[in-house]
């Protein structure tokens, strides 16, 4: 029976960018003429599909310019992620991780709000093969309006075959309960392990070095019940 770690990118494999949100803004920019005003509160856990539709309901736009801006925010994550000023960083211990839960038989699959070619960016930026990853089996929100489409997604094609998440923000942990999905907190993004503790997370781990040996223990659980 095949078994999914589904893994957030920001916050959970990849450090947060430093300025979280100009690239949408440059995307609503090129495409809508309109400028934007300017850096706003991060937005972590929205997927990216949501971020577009607000911005451009706050800012008076057509909402038809949401499938255009989505495109533009795919070619300018290739050219800033992948060799521009926003390369992406690992977290500590992020390639470590990978390898420890496929060396225990399960398999590496994606859950972001970003879209297929926004995170395969964001990984050849960072240096890290996309081909860690079953991209068949993993799930993406660059068209999505909310998180909870996403987390739907995965459980209906997933269906029995054993998944669990790993994410850093509340925002995950509601979407994935809002699909039944399980849940494991890390807190290398912006929120704190007492924070997440708050959640209905399943573990919440430090990071993904010092929580590494809960993730795998939580994993042989899961395992065992799925017999
Ligand atoms: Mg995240």
């Amino acid at each position: 029976m095949p078994k999914y770690v589904l893994w957030d990118i920001d916050g959970t494999l990849l450090k947060n960018a430093r300025f979280g949100g100009g690239l949408y803004d440059e995307a609503v920019k090129q495409v809508t003429g309109f400028t934007p005003l300017g850096p706003r509160p991060a937005e972590h856990g929205k997927v990216d599909g949501q971020i577009i539709a607000e911005r451009l309901a706050e800012y008076g736009l057509d909402p038809a310019f949401q499938d255009a801006v989505a495109a533009r925010l795919d070619e300018l994550a290739l050219e800033r992620h992948i060799d521009g000023g926003d390369r992406r960083e690992l977290v500590p211990g992020a390639r470590e991780a990978l390898a420890a839960v496929a060396a225990a038989g399960w398999t590496n699959a994606i859950l972001t709000g970003n879209s297929t070619t926004r995170a395969r960016a964001k990984f050849l930026g960072a240096g890290l093969d996309p081909d860690l990853f079953d991209w068949e089996h993993s799930f993406f929100g660059g068209q999505a309006r909310q998180r909870t489409d996403v987390t739907a997604a995965a459980a209906a094609a997933l269906g029995d075959d054993p998944h669990v998440i790993v994410g850093d923000t509340p925002t995950d942990d509601l979407a994935a309960k809002a699909a039944g999905i399980p849940f494991v907190a890390v807190a290398t993004g912006v929120f704190s392990v007492e924070r997440l503790r708050q959640t209905g997370a399943v573990l919440v781990l430090p990071d993904l070095v010092h929580g590494l040996e809960d993730l795998l223990g939580e994993l042989r659980n899961m395992a065992v019940l799925a017999r």
